[in-house]
């Protein structure tokens, strides 16, 4: 990767650190679920809004480093609109991704802005960082579908 890449990598994810994108609750959430990195300290909730296996709407909050904050904004912008499945399927190229399996010139053409985290794969203490909304975002997917109550 050259350096002026690497730079404008950088600024991707120092300016969803600073004005993360989706941060907030949502009430009307029929998904959720915590997620917590022990090894830096990153505590994420995400919620989601899912109607006919498409996500409506998604968010966060939480506290944690840069790398987890900006990696949970970008998904959350990412995965609105997407179905489950998509979603799944861009976890696990995400995951690939970080880890290195994709190799030193991945395309990254389906990964959009993802693409900012190539870098993480040379920081394997990152990496749970950079997942950790990810997997969060799984496990409230695969998780019973909570009861909507209107009274
Ligand atoms: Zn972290």
């Amino acid at each position: 990767m050259d350096s002026e890449l690497r730079e404008l990598y950088q600024q991707v994810i120092l300016d969803h650190n600073k004005s993360p994108r989706n941060f907030k609750k949502l009430e009307n959430a029929n998904f959720e679920a915590e997620g917590y990195n022990p090894l830096c300290g990153d505590r994420i909730d995400i919620f989601l809004v899912v109607e006919d296996d498409i996500i409506k709407d998604i968010s966060f909050q939480g506290s944690g480093c840069a790398i987890s904050k900006a990696s949970a904004s970008l998904m959350t912008h990412m995965l609105k609109g997407k179905s489950r499945k998509e979603a799944e399927e861009l976890f696990v190229k995400f995951h690939d991704l970080i880890t290195g399996k994709l190799g030193d010139n991945p395309s990254l053409d389906e990964l959009g802005k993802l693409a900012v985290f190539a870098g993480v794969k040379e920081f394997p203490a990152r990496v749970k960082c950079a997942s950790l909304a990810w997997h969060t975002m799984h496990s409230a997917l695969n998780k019973e579908e909570k009861v909507i109550s209107t009274e």
